[in-house]
């Protein structure tokens, strides 16, 4: 009792699942070169809120169901809370916490005035029809309707989750406030205030990350060798992007395995082709290879855009790239990063080079408080600014401290939280 008295972390809390401890442990090895008061350390440590609901859902055959729901907000420190909502089997209190935590350091990072927040419904959502989808989705935002909110936290899409849902979170949210909030959701469709170029951002900003680590390491992208993983929202505009740029993309995957071609692959056909198929698979343009066969293909840079846990202490050692760049969330895992700084290959953390994604959304909030609406170039260029800023600034950490780019972009989020957190106090 004495020992729960000393510190609340001896004693498991009810987020203290494995992904969430991982987090912890990726906060704590940055702390001792962050330099913050005991005071922020301990405080960043728990989540400021977590929400468990139970939602009813009316099936279409009539009958009722149940299913578990979450919305966890990490850090209200710099601002309103941000971060998706997903529809998955997988989906706990813990996995939220850490998805939370993780989206504090992004916004933080690329200085976006938001904490970071996630959350869902434990569900199978593709057995679930359409108008079921919609019900369960009005019925969650009913239950969330204390808890979000364009000042307090503010929901985008997630694993599972689109622009459909967000245009039902936010007409459930609005109908409940009695007038149009678009700016309580991002990520909506653009006739209802969500915002052009959203669904290129993360891809773009993977790219435009790449192409800064390639000139901070000597290198013009445009004579690189490239390999994709992921040929989704974020590995197919990634695979465009650096196409655009004359790079070589030489290989890409999906769920059904990839294709190679060390002579360049054609990405618009590419997309033409999945377009068509739903996917990648009998590809017949090149050589068919599996994912394990595509991570460890000879390059110069390899972007891993596809899911977590693709980098491991098994592949590690037989990756053949000089750079690795992060667009998917945790695809390294922590034996894997250790092995790549051994064998100095420089890796682009996952919170800097997909933070495009809620740089454009919080692009989207700022657009719909002010009802007025900027341009693609406009939006694409202030989106540069953004991760180039990052970027360098994670560098600079970097060379300071002596530390890999990981540790140094948590790093440099950490400081921005941290300086408004001493600023701010402790409240009462
Ligand atoms: P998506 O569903 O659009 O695409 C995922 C792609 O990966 C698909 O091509 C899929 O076939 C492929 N894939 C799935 N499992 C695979 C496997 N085991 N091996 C190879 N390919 C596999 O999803 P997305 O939005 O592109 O997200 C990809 C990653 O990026 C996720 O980790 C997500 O959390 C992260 N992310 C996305 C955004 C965003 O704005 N969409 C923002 C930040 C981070």
């Amino acid at each position: 009792m004495a020992k729960l008295e000393a510190s609340p972390l001896d004693a498991p809390l009810e987020w203290d699942s494995p992904l969430f401890l991982m987090a912890r442990a990726q906060f704590e090895q940055a702390l001792p070169h962050a330099d913050v008061s005991a005071m922020v350390a301990e405080r960043l440590s728990f989540p400021e809120r977590a929400m468990i609901v139970s939602v009813p859902l009316r099936l279409d055959d009539g009958s009722i169901r149940i299913f578990p729901a979450y919305r966890v907000q990490h850090s209200t420190v710099l601002g309103p809370t941000k971060g998706g909502i997903r529809y998955d089997p997988e989906v706990s209190l813990g996995e939220c916490a850490a998805l939370a935590t993780w989206m504090t350091w992004k916004c933080a990072l690329v200085r976006l005035p938001y904490g970071g927040a996630k959350g869902g419904i434990r569900c199978d959502p593709r057995a679930l029809s359409r108008a079921e989808l919609e019900r369960l989705t009005r019925r969650f935002t009913s239950e969330l309707v204390e808890v979000i909110g364009p000042q307090t936290d503010i929901p985008a899409p997630d694993m599972a989750t689109n622009e459909q849902t967000m245009a039902w979170m936010m007409d459930t949210y609005s109908m409940l406030v009695g007038h149009a909030v678009p700016e309580v959701v991002t990520g909506k469709p653009i006739s209802i205030g969500g915002s052009v170029f959203r669904r290129e951002a993360t891809g773009a900003g993977v790219v435009m990350c790449g192409e800064r680590a390639c000139a901070r390491l000597g290198w013009n992208l445009s004579e690189l060798r490239c390999v994709v993983q992921g040929f989704g929202n974020v590995g197919g505009v990634a695979a465009s992007e650096l196409h655009e740029r004359g790079a070589t993309v030489i290989a890409v995957s999906d769920i059904s395995g990839g294709v190679l071609d060390p002579d360049g692959l054609d990405v618009p056909e590419l997309h033409a082709y999945v377009a068509e198929r739903g996917s990648l698979e009998g590809y017949d343009v090149g050589t068919r290879i599996s994912n394990e066969q595509l991570l460890e293909a000879e390059c110069d840079v390899l972007f891993v855009a596809a899911r977590e846990d693709q980098l491991t202490g098994e592949n590690a050692a037989h990756v053949n790239a000089r750079l690795i760049v992060e667009g998917a969330n945790g695809p390294t895992t922590l034996e894997a990063d250790a092995i790549f700084a051994d064998r100095g290959i420089t890796v682009v953390p996952d919170i800097l080079a997909n933070a495009g994604g809620v740089t454009v959304s919080y692009f989207e909030w700022v657009q719909d408080l002010g009802r007025l609406f900027w341009d693609r170039e406009e939006i694409r260029q202030r989106l540069a600014d953004k991760m180039i800023d990052a970027f360098d600034r994670v560098w600079s950490v970097s060379e300071e401290k002596g530390i890999t780019l990981r540790p140094a972009a948590m790093v440099a989020a950490i400081r921005e939280v941290a300086g408004a957190l001493e600023a701010r106090g402790i409240y009462p």
